[in-house]
This record gives structure tokens, sequence and C-alpha cells, in this order.
């Protein structure tokens, strides 16, 4: 590696550690009809954390995850992730920005055409894995969410449950730093909900820094994680170890 390269590394890892894994600064998202769905959002999350970001419907929370995986641009002020000035990252570098970024949603959007190993498998090939790899991965990431024997299946023919296994198996196979939620159990079970909350405590265990978007108060309470709570676009509280509160009008 060059001199020039190796201190613009540790200019990103100092970056990382002083203002965090995800900053935003001052950022706004307008769309072009309505008020702004984020309006001046000042955060920081830290390389290692459990974020819980509540709020009701239309608050912003989905707007926040689609302009971290650099889907949206900001309007205003700037958001870095991994260092990165994301309104600086060029079109054709997205892909390989959006490689640090793990992502489920609340309807698990797998490739129903195909089986659960191809599913995850899928994540390697783009990447451009060798079959080698692929074939050491995707097994022992299946095993981490419960779905060691599963690997055959149709995704059609697994539960809720076990399909967002699947979409977690596939959003951490790469390996990501960071595992972007956006409602990830809204629509499964109480049971099911709680299986997946807990997968997502151990990965962030095992060092990936984890943001989830919900709705489930009953989880969030009991975690006891740190709660970013949303309200028309704006913070309205941030507390280490929060509770899921009802925003009074
Ligand atoms: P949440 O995920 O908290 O429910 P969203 O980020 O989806 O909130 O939406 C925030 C606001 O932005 C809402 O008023 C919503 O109607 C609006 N909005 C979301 N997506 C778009 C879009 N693509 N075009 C226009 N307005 C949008
Ligand atoms: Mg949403």
């Amino acid at each position: 590696m060059t001199k020039r390269k190796l201190l613009k590394l540790q200019k990103q890892q100092d970056f990382i550690e002083e203002k965090g894994i995800i900053y935003l600064d001052n950022v706004t998202k307008s769309y072009s009809t309505g008020s702004p769905a984020i309006n001046g959002i000042t955060l920081s999350i830290y390389r290692g954390e459990f974020v819980f970001i509540v709020g009701d419907s239309g608050s912003g929370k989905s707007t926040l995850i689609r302009l971290l995986l650099r889907e949206l641009t900001a309007t205003g002020g700037h958001a870095y992730v991994m260092g990165q000035d994301l309104a600086q990252i060029k079109h054709r570098n997205i892909p390989k920005f959006r490689r640090n970024l793990g992502v489920v949603f609340q309807d698990f959007r797998l490739l129903n055409d195909r089986n659960v190993y191809e599913n995850v498998a899928f994540a390697q090939r783009v990447v451009e894995m060798t079959n080698r790899d692929i074939r050491r991965n995707v097994p022992s990431m299946l095993a981490t969410v419960g779905l060691a024997g599963k690997y055959k299946a149709k995704t059609t023919q697994l539960s809720g449950g076990e399909q967002q296994r699947v979409a977690l198996a596939r959003a951490l196979v790469n390996n990501p730093s960071i595992l972007l939620a956006d409602e990830p159990t809204g629509n499964l079970d109480p049971h099911n909900s709680w299986e997946i909350m807990g997968l997502l405590e151990e990965i962030n265990e095992r060092g990936t820094t984890v943001v989830v978007v919900t709705h489930n108060r009953e989880i969030v309470n009991a975690m006891k994680k740190r709660v970013v709570a949303m309200k028309k676009g704006i913070i309205v509280s941030d507390m280490e170890e929060g509770v899921y509160n009802d925003e009074e009008d």
C-alpha cells in the first residue's frame, strides 16, 4: 500500500473514532412535495453500538435508512458512513460502498425462484467471492441464523421467521461493518420477533454495528439499548438504555 493510501486510511479511522461510523451533520431530506421527511438531523452512531430508531409512521425512519444506503441523497447537510461523505461517492463506487452495509427489510425481499442456499450465495457471487469461499461461508452463515438444515428449501415454503433469517444471513454473509434493519419484525409473530432480535443482538456482540428501526415497544423496552426517537423528521430523544415512549403532542 502506498504511503498516501495509508494516510488516507488513517484519517478515515480517526474520523470514525471521533464522529462515528455513522455521522449525520444537520441532514435534511426533502422530497419534491410536502414538508421535509428529515429536517436537520445531527446524529453519531459509534462502532459497535446497537441502536433502535423508533417513531410514528411518517416520522422519517425509512428515509434515514435509505440515505445511509445511498439510495437517496440529502438535500441539506452532510451524511458520512465509515468516514465517507455520501455525497462524494461516485456512482460507479456505490456498489463497493454498499459492501460495508448489510440490510434487512420488513418484507424480506428474497429471490423466490431460488432456494435458501442460493439466496445467500447470491450476495457472495455479486462481490465475486470464489466458489470455494462461498461453499465455506454460506453454510456457516446459515448455521448462525439457525437454518443449517434448510439450505435446500424453497423460500416460499418457509415461515415468515425463517424467511427473515434467510434475509439476515444474506445481509451478513459478506461480513459488513454495519447492519441496517428497517422494521425487521414488522411481519412476524411475537415469538419470531424475539428470535430475530436475539440474533441481531448476537451479531452486534460479535462486533457489527446494528441499527434497527422498529415499532415493537415490548422488545425495545426489554432490550435496554440506545433508543433514538424521531418525530416529523427530527430527533426528539436519544437515550442510552432507553424506552419506547409515547410522545405527547
Ligand atoms: P417512516 O419510515 O418513519 O414511516 P418515511 O421515511 O417512510 O417515514 O416517510 C417520511 C415522510 O416522507 C412521510 O411524510 C412520507 O409520506 C414521505 N415520503 C417517503 N417517501 C417518499 C417519496 N418517495 N416521495 C415523497 N414523499 C415521501
Ligand atoms: Mg418506514
